[in-house]
């Protein structure tokens, strides 16, 4: 028998997921993203489960011609991905979008010819300070970049750096709005906004755009940890295990590596089959809610490389082989990964590879 953790990935809730974005933005086109391995769901899953998608949008080139070799003929947005002049042929014999956003990136276009034209997007720093041409930079940018042959069209974007927050007291998304407009006034063209907080926000017409790029969204979860259901949203990767040991154990009794956690009275102690090498966050802390048979209860101890322990001491008739959800499907990821300190797309992204994944 294989070791009994599994991940299972939804394509039903990815799809479902994908029409929440469409109905928060009924006026734009909806890039999926689908870096890091589509959030740690796969990237051939997530291609069929955004099939649906206007465009997928991802960080490697190889991954982007991956996509095309699986057969998906819509527009691909490479989010970084355009690194030097080796990739220019790339970008036009499989029709990616790379995002420009440096100097740099424009000069390799302006030498090295486009044997066929290509659409871009055009980055603005409208306050993140990670990639893209300040405001006043902006229109002397775009201009060069309409300058070169083999330049179809130009999508200007920027990112938000507090989309979860709208009124986040150093940078206000709107005030990156107000950035972005400003830089990019009088110029023609479609424009590209909002992330996943962006969307959840779209009822404020100053972030309407004509495309929109969630990511977390449609894997279930939030940018800032706030409930997903709420906003309709469903898990799309439940993570599942089972117990495979059982200790009793008494007072003043410790559990795992550093014998951190010390019993107060009698318990019973269960062991699953995960660890931090299963990509499960070794710094969970005690009380890191987990469900073992349809019961909730809490991780005890330090989590180990291949186990962890949790207190079966609530759950009536717990056994070797019941089932414990680790994150997902009556479990949301972003309340596993609050209490442990990070956030549901870090769990998704650390999957490891030796976890068996299925779908259903
Ligand atoms: N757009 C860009 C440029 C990004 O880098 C990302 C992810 O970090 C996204 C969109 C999607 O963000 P989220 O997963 O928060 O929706």
């Amino acid at each position: 028998m294989p070791r009994p953790l599994c991940a299972t990935i939804h394509l039903d809730a990815m799809q479902h997921n994908l029409s929440v974005a469409r109905a928060c933005s009924p006026q734009s086109k909806v890039w999926a993203v689908v870096k890091a391995n589509a959030y740690g769901h796969g990237l051939e899953r997530g291609m069929r489960g955004f099939a649906q998608a206007d465009g997928l949008a991802l960080v490697e080139t190889e991954y982007a011609v991956r996509l095309r070799e699986l057969g998906w003929t819509k527009p691909i947005l490479l989010l970084e991905g355009f690194f030097d002049d080796s990739d220019i042929p790339l970008l036009a014999e499989h029709a990616l979008n790379p995002a420009i956003h440096c100097i740099e990136q424009i000069k390799m276009l302006e030498y090295t010819k486009l044997y066929r034209p290509i659409d871009v997007h055009l980055k603005m720093n409208t306050g993140m300070n990670r990639l893209g041409f300040m405001p006043a930079e902006y229109a002397a940018a775009h201009q060069r970049l309409a300058a070169i042959p083999g330049i179809r069209s130009i999508t200007m974007m920027t990112h938000f750096a507090n989309a979860d927050e709208l009124e986040h007291p150093r940078l206000p998304m709107h005030e990156q709005v107000r950035r972005f407009k400003s830089g990019s006034e009088g110029l023609a063209g479609q424009r590209s906004l909002s992330n996943s907080g962006g969307v959840l926000h779209s009822s404020d017409l100053e972030l309407q755009s004509d495309w929109v790029r969630p990511g977390i969204m449609l894997y279930g979860g939030t940018p800032g940890g706030k409930s997903a259901a709420a906003f309709g949203l469903l898990p799309t990767m439940t993570l599942t295990s089972a117990i495979i040991g059982i200790q009793h154990i008494d007072a003043g009794d410790t559990v795992g590596y550093g014998s951190r956690f010390e019993a107060t009275g009698p318990m019973t102690v269960g062991v699953v089959a995960c660890g931090y090498a299963d990509g499960y966050p070794r710094h969970a802390p005690h009380g890191t809610p987990v469900v073992v048979d349809g019961v909730r209860t809490a991780l005890v101890g330090r989590v180990s490389m291949d186990m962890m322990a949790v207190d079966l001491t609530p759950v009536a008739n717990a056994r070797v082989g019941s089932k414990v959800t680790l994150w997902g499907d009556g479990l949301p990821i972003d309340e596993v990964a609050h209490a442990a300190g990070t956030i549901g797309y870090e769990l998704m992204c650390a999957l490891a590879p030796r976890v068996r994944v299925r779908e259903g």
